[in-house]
């Protein structure tokens, strides 16, 4: 059974995106943006623009958005 949702759902840029934030994100920057969506802290610095989603929910974001066209 060869069964891999990844394999026919493009990965997609925003989730990358994301991730790349999450990497260059300096844990002893300060506060944090609450994610818009659980209110949960992200990686995100306080104040920064826009919305903020938790590495979790940032990628279900993504990958519905990828699968809805
Ligand atoms: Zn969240």
């Amino acid at each position: 059974m060869l069964e891999d949702d990844a394999s026919y759902c493009a990965a997609p840029a925003a989730a990358d995106a994301a991730l790349t934030a999450l990497a260059q994100a300096d844990p002893a920057a300060g506060p944090r943006a609450d994610c818009v969506l659980c209110g949960e802290a992200t990686e995100y610095p306080a104040g920064t623009p826009g919305s903020t989603l938790c590495p979790r929910c940032a990628w279900q974001q993504a990958q519905r958005g990828a699968c809805s066209g």
